[in-house]
């Protein structure tokens, strides 16, 4: 037997498995699979060719588009261009109108505590095509304050980019505030002739968790990720505003407006709208569900576990998202342990796990480094119970006090 495969075995004699880690991924709903079936068998055409196949299959592409562009209320569906993800999403908004804006300035705003998706394709533009970049602040909730953006902006500025909710700690940004505020700022350049200045923000976290209104929060750019809200992996949607330039990153064919060239993944993307649209529908019950699972698990910590501290707003945060610290442990060996009793959870973040770095974001939140080694993300999700919460504070407050025992550091 493959070491995967006895590891498989262990964990499916679990009498309980707790799944906690939905900010990493979600488990594709039947929903969103019942909408992916038809491309993998009957309806196999290239939506570009134009005989009877072709035209089904850009019938589907077509009809995902418009419901995506409605559920985040698009000014028209040819604002949605379809990505293999929230990282290329990310990139082609950036790399995108860095590229095509370059005559009109190199400098590029960005909050401190972005994704890596944001963050390193932002260095890759400082680094290989000598754009500026300056990093945002926050407070010790992970909140970025609008006041320093408008402060940041130089004439040079042409890009801003902050993220709608962030993976580590939740922390729910104010991207209507700031986009009002870029808008003023483009009238003024208007007036004197100016180039403008483009807002982007990685929805990726925030999408079907809060409702997206891409002209309320008055942005240029957001991305969205479908394998977040209980769609596939590996397809995301990128929304351009009208008038915003964007280069592309590859070359090819004229698919998606010449923007992302390469023949359309329609199960995937008949499986991310069925996804989104599902969310949205349920989210004011599944939402309100979820926050009061999370308050369960937050009271439950702090009532049991002595040393802990909650990084993160009570709320100006993601219904499902918990970021404890713990103190005189390594977060590592309790994901290890509760692992071992069926519950995944992530230290920090799951994109950044493997790496011996701090966490960025709370560093940037300056929580104290004896209590970031110790942290934990809890994210919670639509199968979630209130016995597995219980059996989870059960099974954290043991491993706690089991960890600390064997801990050099604690006395
Ligand atoms: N942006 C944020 C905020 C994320 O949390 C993630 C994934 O964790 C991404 C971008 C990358 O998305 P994807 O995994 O679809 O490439």
């Amino acid at each position: 037997m493959t070491k995967g495969g006895a590891y498989n075995k262990i964990w499916a004699m679990k009498k309980r498995t707790v799944y906690l880690d939905h900010n990493a991924t979600s488990p594709l709903s039947q929903e969103a699979f019942d909408a992916m079936k038809p491309f993998f068998g009957e309806i196999y055409g290239n939506a570009s060719s134009i005989h009877f196949f072709g035209q089904k299959a850009k019938k589907a592409l077509e009809d995902a588009r418009e419901k995506i562009s409605s559920l985040l209320n698009a000014a028209a569906p040819q604002e949605i261009i379809f990505t293999g993800g929230g990282t290329e999403s990310d990139n082609l908004a950036l790399q995108g109108v860095a590229l095509a804006c370059r005559g009109t300035g190199n400098h590029i705003i960005l909050s401190s505590i972005e994704h890596p998706a944001v963050l390193k394709t932002c260095e890759y533009l400082k680094s290989t095509k000598n754009f500026d970049i300056t990093y945002l602040p926050v407070d010790s909730y992970g909140l970025v304050n609008p006041e320093d953006v408008q402060r940041s902006i130089t004439p040079e500025t042409i890009l801003i980019s902050i993220m709608h909710a962030n993976n580590e700690v939740g922390a729910i940004e104010p991207i209507d505030e700031t986009g009002a505020l870029i808008e003023n700022e483009n009238n003024r350049r208007h007036s004197l002739g100016q180039g403008r200045i483009f807002f982007h923000t990685d929805a990726v976290q925030s999408a079907g968790k809060i409702t997206l209104d891409v002209q309320k929060l008055r942005v240029d750019l957001l991305s969205i990720s479908a394998h977040k809200f209980y769609g596939p992996k590996g397809v995301g949607a990128l929304y351009i505003k009208k008038g915003t330039p964007v280069e592309p990153l590859f070359y090819g064919g004229h698919h998606e407006r010449n923007v992302r060239p390469g023949t359309e993944n329609i199960a995937a993307i008949a499986g991310m709208a069925r996804a989104l649209e599902l969310a949205q529908e349920e989210q004011p019950r599944e939402q309100a569900r979820i926050l009061a699972l999370r308050q369960k698990l937050e009271q439950g910590i702090i009532n049991k576990i002595p040393h802990v501290t909650i990084n993160g707003h009570s709320d100006r945060r993601l219904a499902g998202t918990l970021n404890v610290a713990f103190k005189f442990i390594e977060g590592e060996g309790l994901v290890l342990m509760l692992d071992l009793e069926g519950i995944a959870v992530s230290s920090g973040s799951a994109c950044a796990s493997g790496s011996p770095e701090p966490s960025h974001v709370l560093k940037a939140m300056n929580v104290d480094p004896e209590f970031i080694q110790g942290a934990l993300r809890f994210s919670l999700g639509r199968h979630n119970s209130e016995e597995d919460i219980d059996y989870v504070l059960d099974i954290l407050q043991k491993s706690v006090a089991r960890l600390r025992e064997i801990s050099p550091i604690y006395k």
